[in-house]
């Protein structure tokens, strides 16, 4: 299990406008970090710097001790599992969303890793026959049943990072509470970093790091920060 460091890290999209001023934090091996912050504190472009989108004006970021400038991009996409808030699904079936961007994997490689999901809880209200076509022709998803294929998508390939950017925010509270029971569990050997704007949703993180106009203003368990107010 790796962990993520940000290092001083500099980043503005424009020239003349910085938005992250020297970001530094430190996600430990297994730890399951949330940020959380006012909308425009910084909270995607984070999340963009990580998965090298952009890179940093100055300042390092640190995958497993590694600056992820000197990581290829293949190893950086296996070693990071994103789930956004509105995943895109295909007009195809839900084997071919779920095994999607593992060209080299079997169908019967990818549906025994979605058995796995499925035990998981995690499309236990999907259709259990994996060539159900779902989008415009086929069977219409509800928020959270796309939500639940995006998130079997990123988990069939494993990875040891898992970044969580607002996955649940756009759903029903019920859906949230049910999806986020089955993230947590997922996430407990994983390091991972989820991104929030609801502190209800985040109970369960190791530590929460405070995002405020792209600086760290404060860290701490739930406790801590309800705490503080
Ligand atoms: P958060 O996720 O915390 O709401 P963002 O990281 O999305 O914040 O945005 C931080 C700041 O960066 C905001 O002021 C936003 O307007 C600006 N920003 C975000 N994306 C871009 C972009 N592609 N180009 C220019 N500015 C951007
Ligand atoms: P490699 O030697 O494996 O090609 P580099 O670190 O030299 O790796 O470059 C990888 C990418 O990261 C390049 O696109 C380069 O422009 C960018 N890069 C490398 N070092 C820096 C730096 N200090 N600041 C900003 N971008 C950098």
């Amino acid at each position: 299990k790796p962990s993520v460091i940000f290092d001083n890290v500099v980043f503005g999209y424009e020239q003349d406008r910085t938005i992250l001023h020297g970001l530094s934090f430190e996600v430990p091996a297994g730890k399951n970090y949330a940020v959380v912050g006012p909308s425009g504190a910084g909270k995607s472009t984070l999340a963009r710097l990580l998965f090298r989108f952009y890179d940093p004006q100055a300042g390092r970021i640190l995958i497993d001790g590694q600056d992820i400038r000197h990581v290829t991009q293949a190893s950086l996409r296996a070693a990071i599992g994103i789930v956004p808030q509105d995943s895109v699904l295909f007009n195809d079936t839900i084997g071919y969303n779920i095994g999607y961007g593992r060209g080299d994997a079997t169908q019967a490689e990818i549906e025994a890793a979605a058995q796995g999901a499925a035990l998981m809880g995690l499309i236990c209200r999907l259709p259990k026959r994996f060539d159900t076509e779902v989008g415009e022709r086929g069977l219409k998803l509800s928020g959270g049943e796309k939500q639940r294929v995006a998130i079997a998508r990123t988990l069939v390939k494993n990875p040891p990072i898992l970044l969580l950017d607002e996955a649940t925010s756009a759903l029903d509270t019920r859906t949230e509470q049910e999806i986020l029971a089955t993230l947590n569990r997922v996430a407990e050997h994983r390091t991972s970093i989820s991104i929030a704007h609801r502190l209800s949703t985040i109970a369960d993180a190791d530590r929460i790091l405070v995002l405020n106009e792209g600086t760290l203003a404060e860290s701490g368990s739930h406790a801590d920060l309800l705490r503080q107010g």
